[in-house]
């Protein structure tokens, strides 16, 4: 077993940190707009390439994306989303996507000059994905979509709108659905932007399909064959949430550990009543544990795909509901200027709080252990 990075993964982390340096995060009351600068030197420096498979990308696995946005919710919170949701569809266009798709697209994906967004999500189907019901009619060489899909984060600014949809009008959504590739500027698409109060910079939008024409040859995979992708991209997608947890709760001690060193009440630093310090090393021992529950979970997924489904499920329960435990935690410790609008902590528990949705709630992960823990004995 090795616990280090290896010599490559660190100046990985180096070339991140150096580049969310070289673009600040814009001021909190700045008008919402996607971080393209960031996302294109992301792109230039080599980052966005991971997870693509060479020769398309920089290749690399679960364990890169991990510290990938583990060190971009660290250091540029605002660039987490952008990045993440880019790698989820790399992924289902690497696993599903055919060879002219992959040398087309997946080279600017990873130079950032291309991005996607991914629309499962109904307005009645959230957490029963299966209960879908936006249509795409097969028409010759096109399918024409009629429906809705809810919260996709990122169509706004994207060029394609990866698109859950039945292709098979009876029957389970999960032996009859595709997807497909629709351009964001198809006509008989429109996009309205929800009012979030979090992840701005990044419009999740409520889209409305008014059959939408679209080349067949923008679906990915097979007819019907959308759902063993989508357990690839779910997987993606919940260990690149639960490593944006650590990230987010790095940078929160990071903060609270300098304020309550500096801070004196009583007459001597808050940091050195005995009450303060156990709560700090109770809080350091489960930020470690939810380190090491994703750092294994990503390891297992690699080398075992889908099996490793409960793993990933546990590393995204614990992440996510340790992050907002913690960070509200250290709000407490912040004392009344936490509450202070301009305050990074109460902004950062709110942008963390994404990952409270994003890849499925906590009680749908607790359903997927549960199923595997009960089959296993
Ligand atoms: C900011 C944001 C961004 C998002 N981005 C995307 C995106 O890019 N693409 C996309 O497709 N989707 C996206 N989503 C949707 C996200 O995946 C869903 O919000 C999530 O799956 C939950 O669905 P829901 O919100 O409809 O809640 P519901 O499914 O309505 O659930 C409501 C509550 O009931 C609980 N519940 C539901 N079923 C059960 C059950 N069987 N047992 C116990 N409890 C249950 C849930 O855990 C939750 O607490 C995003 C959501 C948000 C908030």
């Amino acid at each position: 077993m090795d616990f280090d990075w290896s010599p490559a993964q660190r100046a990985l982390r180096q070339t991140i940190i150096d580049t969310c340096a070289a673009h600040p995060a814009p001021e909190p009351d700045a008008e919402p707009a996607f971080p393209a600068a960031l996302h294109r030197a992301l792109g230039a420096a080599g980052v966005l390439g991971y997870g693509l498979p060479a020769p398309y990308g920089a290749g690399g696995g679960l364990l890169d994306l991990v510290l990938i946005n583990e060190t971009l919710a660290e250091h540029a919170p605002h660039a987490v989303s952008p990045c993440f949701v880019n790698q989820v569809c790399g992924a289902l266009l690497a696993v599903g996507g055919n060879k002219a798709q992959k040398e087309e697209l997946l080279p600017q994906l990873a130079a950032g000059s291309l991005t996607m967004a991914f629309a499962l999500t109904e307005p009645q189907a959230g957490s029963d994905a299966a209960a879908i019901a936006l249509q795409a009619t097969p028409e010759g060489g096109h399918y024409r979509l009629s429906g809705e899909k809810l919260y996709a984060t990122g169509c706004w600014d994207a060029d394609y709108i990866i698109t859950a949809a039945r292709t098979t009008a009876e029957g389970k959504a999960s032996r009859g659905s595709s997807l497909i590739m629709v351009p964001r500027e198809a006509t008989g698409l429109t996009l309205s932007r929800l009012n979030k109060i979090g992840g701005r910079d990044h419009a999740s939008c409520h889209l409305r399909y008014a059959q939408v024409q679209v080349e067949a040859g923008l679906r990915i995979g097979a007819e019907n064959g959308a759902w063993p992708l989508l357990l690839v991209g779910a997987g993606v997608e919940r260990i690149c949430v639960a490593a944006t947890c650590i990230g987010a709760v790095s940078a929160a001690l990071r903060d609270v550990v300098a304020f309550l060193q500096q801070r004196e009440q009583f007459g001597q630093p808050i940091a050195d009543f005995q009450a303060i310090r156990h709560t700090l090393a109770d809080l350091a021992t489960r930020h470690e544990a939810m380190r090491w529950l994703c750092y294994r979970a990503a390891w297992l997924a690699q080398r075992s795909g889908p099996a490793a489904a409960g793993a990933v499920s546990m590393a995204k329960l614990q992440a996510t509901e340790e992050a907002g435990a913690i960070l509200l935690e250290i709000m407490k410790l912040h004392g009344g200027l936490a509450y202070l609008a301009e305050h990074p902590a109460p902004r950062r528990l709110i942008e963390t709080m994404l990952a409270f949705y994003a890849g499925g709630t906590a009680q749908i992960q607790r359903e997927l252990i549960a199923r595997q823990v009960l089959a296993a004995r």
